[in-house]
């Protein structure tokens, strides 16, 4: 929809809900409450909210376990030894790859560790690591203590991206032209997919594809990414990727994370790996041989067996985005988006007190619009709480925005939007 089109009035959201395709999705979830009333839950991006048929889900393998005990490994109607495979479907259309690349195990910074060990190889002259400032702590952290495990200091081995001067993003040619200068020094590419800060989405194709062309590893941090943009991991070539599912992938607090490793290393099974018997060849795996022999395909890089109840909660919600279908989801992310962007705009063109430093092009973001607020950012912040909007808070003064298209409706939108003018009003 063209952007003149769109009104702040709460009759156009109620007329946009009620041409919405995705609407009855919203019923799939239970919306908390403040005083007794639903909240505007614009936090999907910090924790999804939970479908109301987790507890079916989970309900199901917890009645298994009471009636058949161990049996439960291969017996009732998810043998637990395959539950994990009940979520390749969904994962491999999420990210865009095949199911042998994808696999639901541990959680992120877990497997961003491990995934280091086999792609992260530095040798003398050619050790470092491109990334963007002001990544995640916990991928800084994980950078760091990779680094060093290598012999290596951080603030030599890490050459971290900075946007220009006065912006607040960084530039894709300033990537690649980054890239390319240092390329003969590195050994790894990592960046986030969607920044988790500034909500920017980074041209991930263009930086694979000239990470390959350099002859560079490449790997994506998705857990801003994964259930929000659409994503071509195969076809773009990047190396390998993780994501954690508590986030745009509703699966519940601290749920299992998802790992891609690219068909090309399928088979590789020289890559120095971390191993553990879950990875092991599944034909063989209960003759508790000795000597790993890993499985072909992402696979090949599980530790341990499953946590059943875990993803039970994520198939949950991985069927309801199968159902709902990954183009509806994109089309009304970019609309929800376009909508709260404009909305934003009207309420401080008088104002000038917010500024919004995500990208204004939908294919350099996803759901989430962060907001920097020039003066009196946490009274907004906070303001906004009182009147029944969960969103959150990110030091020294950003506000993060984010509509999940699964159950985020254009009514929410609206009411978001007249707190946000009441409480712009009460700081003036
Ligand atoms: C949320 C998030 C994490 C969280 O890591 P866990 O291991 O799941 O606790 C890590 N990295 C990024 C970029 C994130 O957004």
């Amino acid at each position: 929809m063209p952007l003149q089109a769109f009104q702040y009035a709460e009759s156009f959201a109620l007329r946009m809900d009620e041409q919405d395709p995705l609407r009855r999705f919203r019923e799939c979830f239970f919306i908390p409450e403040q005083n007794g009333k639903p909240v505007i839950y614009l936090c999907g991006n910090s924790l999804g909210l939970q479908p109301k048929q987790a507890a079916n889900y989970i309900q199901k393998e917890l009645d298994s376990w009471a009636r058949l005990g161990v049996e439960g490994h291969f017996q009732g109607e998810n043998p637990w030894v395959y539950y994990r495979k009940r979520s390749k479907h969904a994962l491999a259309a999420l990210v865009g790859s095949s199911e042998e690349e994808v696999v639901a195990m541990n959680q992120l910074s877990t497997n961003l560790h491990l995934l280091l060990v086999s792609f992260y190889r530095p040798k003398p002259g050619k050790y470092k690591i491109l990334t963007e400032s002001g990544a995640f702590p916990s991928d800084q952290y994980i950078l760091e203590s990779q680094t060093r495990f290598h012999g290596y200091a951080p603030h030599d081995a890490i050459i971290e991206l900075t946007p220009r001067d006065g912006k607040h993003t960084l530039e894709t040619d300033d990537i690649l032209e980054a890239l390319d200068r240092h390329s003969s020094e590195l050994a790894l590419i990592i960046m986030s997919g969607v920044q988790y800060y500034t909500g920017q989405r980074f041209d991930m194709a263009r930086i694979a594809a000239a990470a390959q062309r350099k002859g560079i590893p490449v790997g994506f941090d998705l857990a801003h990414a994964v259930g929000n943009v659409p994503l071509s991991l195969h076809a773009w070539g990047v190396d390998f990727a993780t994501w954690c599912s508590y986030k745009y992938l509703n699966s519940g607090p601290g749920n299992v994370s998802g790992v891609f490793v690219h068909q090309r290393h399928a088979r590789s099974f020289d890559l120095p790996r971390f191993a553990g018997w879950w990875g092991h060849e599944e034909s063989e795996r209960f003759q508790m041989k000795k000597g790993f022999k890993p499985m072909p395909g992402a696979d090949g890089w599980l530790l341990s067996n499953d946590n059943v109840l875990g993803l039970a909660a994520h198939q949950a919600s991985l069927d309801l985005f199968m159902e709902a279908g990954l183009d509806n989801l994109t089309k009304k992310r970019e609309q929800m988006t376009g909508y709260l962007e404009f909305i934003l705009y009207q309420l401080n063109e008088r104002k000038n007190v917010i500024e919004i430093i995500t990208p204004k092009d939908p294919n350099s973001r996803g759901a989430q619009l962060s907001l920097f607020v020039h003066k009196e950012g946490k009274a907004l912040f906070e303001k906004i709480s009182e009147a029944g909007v969960v969103c959150d808070w990110r030091e020294p003064n950003v506000i993060r925005i984010a509509p999940a298209p699964l159950y985020t409706s254009y009514e929410d939108i609206y009411k978001f939007a007249v707190a946000f003018e009441k409480a712009l009003h009460a700081i003036d």
